[in-house]
């Protein structure tokens, strides 16, 4: 049998990695990308099913650097499959799954356990990320040449920070060997002690215990250093503070090997938004004071950090947007602020949230794309995030003009925690492709068939 031809005609095609953006037609021969030629007649395309992606923006599948699919162990808030399925209709074609599973990704068995079932299950690919410490820890190193061996594309304890310097150092100091990055959440817990949200004018009104925003940038500054000490690549996740920002820009001019991500939520929502009126400051705070959907690690920051990190973004300053899509149960959120669970469910929401930004003139839209697909690629060093010829066929089409509303309850995964519940956002993913295949379709948009013999 042939291998399966898809044309997708006439859309505007942004492929950062290539330079190229302007029309064009991408041309897919079974998992992998055929050409991206100028736009020809469809008698061309005969042996094609064809996609009509005019007046939409055609892009190279997003790439997430950071994913919490809970599968295994917390299969009641998301699994491989729901997972994969939600980053499918958030066009994404790659997520990489934070270790902090039950049992923690900290051995080869672990590990291959989820690549294994991701490849059986999942919809999309997954690359793991292992633990630096056994058990996520934070006393003994996990096996790194191990978990190498067994395909890591980095190391992580996330959910908890290296708490110890030295140990810290340590693996970073194995990192080097192994050729990857070293993705440590910062937080100095000794600070943060007892915060639940970021301090600041929110924080007293609301009666919360704040964590101050140097929690994040004393420990992003101890990384960088050692980071520098030891020649390793550091990448650091989920950046939300300008002091981290200030540490980051000096690490970078002085040669450190160092890269940043930040997330959808920390780039659109302030600590305004804790209050659970999308944005809007109460007259008077009454008993439904909060939405614990907001409760995040790091947590939202005041109006002039989020400035901060939408123009590092948009210089490049900040390498890559992650999601650090944090699904759960609606238990560990229907509860006081204190007691509720830490993260944003954002993988649906992840590219029309940030969009909001492009509307703005904030950000460019070939950056924002950028940053979703060449961006996390290069830092995986892999041949995925581009539509070069003869790379994997991974493909977003995205209408750019597309108004929708969030509904949680509809989300693909199997968590509502979102605090976009409720809000219109402009822009939507309307097909994915993954390996030459459709994975996901908003309904009306399917290829049409010509003639196609297959
Ligand atoms: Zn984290």
């Amino acid at each position: 049998m042939a291998a399966r031809k898809l044309a997708i005609t006439g859309g505007r095609v942004i492929d950062p990695k290539q330079g190229f953006d302007g029309l064009a037609d991408v041309l897919i021969s079974g998992d992998v990308i055929e050409d991206v030629t100028s736009c020809s007649s469809m008698e061309s395309y005969e042996d094609y099913e064809v996609v009509n992606a005019s007046g939409k923006i055609v892009a190279p599948g997003f790439v997430d650097l950071h994913t919490h699919l809970r599968d295994p162990g917390q299969e009641w808030k998301e699994t491989i499959l729901s997972g994969t399925r939600a980053a499918a209709h958030g066009g994404f074609t790659t997520v990489c799954a934070m270790p902090n599973t039950d049992p923690v990704q900290d051995s080869a068995a672990v590990v291959d356990d989820v690549t294994r079932r991701a490849s059986h299950y999942g919809l999309i690919r997954v690359l793991p990320i292992g633990a630096i410490s056994k058990g996520q820890k934070g006393k003994h190193l996990s096996p790194m040449g191990e978990l190498a061996d067994a395909g890591v594309i980095g190391f992580s304890d996330d959910g908890n920070p290296v708490s110890d310097a030295n140990l810290m150092r340590q693996a970073l100091s194995y990192s080097v060997g192994l050729g990857l990055p070293i993705i440590n959440h910062a937080e100095e817990k000794q600070i943060a002690a007892g915060g639940v949200m970021s301090a600041g004018r929110v924080a007293t009104r609301l009666g919360l215990a704040g964590m101050p925003v140097e929690a994040e940038s004393v420990m992003v500054s101890r990384d960088l250093d050692l980071a520098d000490l030891e020649g390793a690549r550091l990448h650091i996740p989920h950046i939300s503070t300008i002091g981290s920002l200030i540490a980051l820009r000096s690490a970078k001019e002085r040669g450190v090997d160092v890269t940043a991500e930040v997330t959808p939520h920390h780039l659109t929502l302030n600590d305004d938004w804790v209050f659970g009126l999308h944005g809007d400051v109460p007259d008077a705070v009454g008993l439904e004071a909060y939405d614990t959907n907001t409760k995040v690690n790091p947590p939202l920051r005041s109006p002039d950090h989020v400035n901060a990190v939408i123009e590092a973004l948009s210089e490049g300053l900040i390498d890559v947007i992650a999601t650090d899509h944090a699904p759960h149960a609606v238990t560990d959120k229907a509860c006081t602020y204190n007691e509720a669970a830490y993260g944003i469910n954002v993988l649906e929401t992840a590219f029309s949230s940030v969009f909001a930004l492009v509307d703005a003139g904030k950000v460019s839209i070939n950056r924002l794309i950028e940053s979703l697909t060449s961006g996390p690629a290069g830092i995986l060093n892999k041949d995925i995030g581009t539509l070069t010829k003869g790379y994997s066929a991974d493909v977003a089409i995205i209408d750019l003009g597309k108004k929708w509303v969030v509904v949680p309850e509809k989300f693909e995964s199997k968590s509502t925690n979102s605090p976009l519940s409720g809000l219109e956002l402009k822009s939507r993913v309307i097909i994915t492709i993954y390996r030459g295949e459709i994975v996901f379709s908003l309904a009306g948009h399917l290829p049409e068939t010509h003639g196609a013999d297959r």
